[in-house]
């Protein structure tokens, strides 16, 4: 009989098992100050277009985001002075590589020399700690998290990110906007989506989206209001004042600041 009620409660529990996971993800994963949902707002390639409309829009209504620098870019030394500042007003910068490595195969316009199928992991290895120690000669930082150019992960056939996540607290790849689960994430490859020409109540679904599921979205931007791959800076405003009016629906932080917040939260090591 003991043994039979024993089997009944393992039954009860493997069968509730399914629930329980989704309480995980959604409910008893608490942000900060009870909000509903953590949002990145993350900008690539280091455009000259982030300097001059995204950031300003940032700093206007008080909220943080996460700036990717190309380290090869021109635009980086041209403008060193503005990344500096960026991060002194607690922007991050990021990684996001130092010649932006994508594959041939799947981008035509990938220059030669910066063909990622003709890249080693080794190689790649090497270029992302010079591009750490660059970022940390700008902005004093040694903690950082990545963004892989184009999504591609495959360095001359084989995946380079195992090889380069010990240098980061997180990495950010390909994928969708709003994360699925924050049990299930690995920090290593967390999905991103790249919006353009989406409107303001666009974007704004989408944070909605991750709120009612209790988890984050991940905004990649490149031009804002310019260059290319480009959201306006009307839409790029509407969200970044929506968040800042429903702060305590939302946190908007860096990518650095929410990962660190994921790992210790879920007390991984
Ligand atoms: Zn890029």
């Amino acid at each position: 009989m003991k043994n039979r009620i024993v089997q009944l409660l393992i039954a009860t529990f493997l069968s509730a098992a399914p629930a329980l996971a989704n309480a995980e993800n959604g409910i008893r994963f608490h942000w900060p100050q009870g909000q509903r949902a953590a949002v990145s707002l993350a900008y690539d390639d280091a455009l000259d277009s982030q300097l001059d409309v995204a950031l300003p829009t940032l700093d206007k209504y008080g909220l943080k985001g996460s700036f990717y620098l190309q380290l090869s870019n021109p635009a980086v030394d041209r403008r060193l002075a503005g990344w500096r500042a960026a991060a002194t007003h607690g922007h991050e910068l990021g990684n996001h590589s130092l010649f932006h490595q994508c594959s041939l195969r799947t981008h035509d316009w990938v220059q030669p020399q910066r063909n990622l199928d003709t890249t080693s992991v080794a190689q790649m290895q090497d270029q992302l700690a010079l591009a750490n120690t660059m970022l940390y000669a700008i902005d004093g930082k040694r903690e950082r998290t990545y963004t892989v150019p184009c999504g591609d992960t495959l360095a001359a056939g084989a995946d380079y990110l195992p090889a380069v996540a010990p240098s980061f607290v997180a990495i950010k790849v390909a994928g969708q906007a709003v994360t699925p689960s924050m049990a299930a994430l690995n920090p290593h490859a967390v999905g991103v989506y790249a919006p353009e020409g989406l409107s303001g109540q666009q974007l704004i679904a989408l944070v909605q989206q991750a709120a009612a599921q209790g988890t984050m979205v991940n905004f990649t931007f490149h031009g804002v209001g310019g260059d290319y791959l480009s959201t306006s800076a009307a839409a790029h405003e509407e969200l970044v004042s929506y968040l800042a009016a429903n702060r305590q629906l939302y946190w908007t932080d860096t990518f650095l600041n929410i990962m660190t917040y994921v790992k210790t939260q879920r007390g991984d090591h």
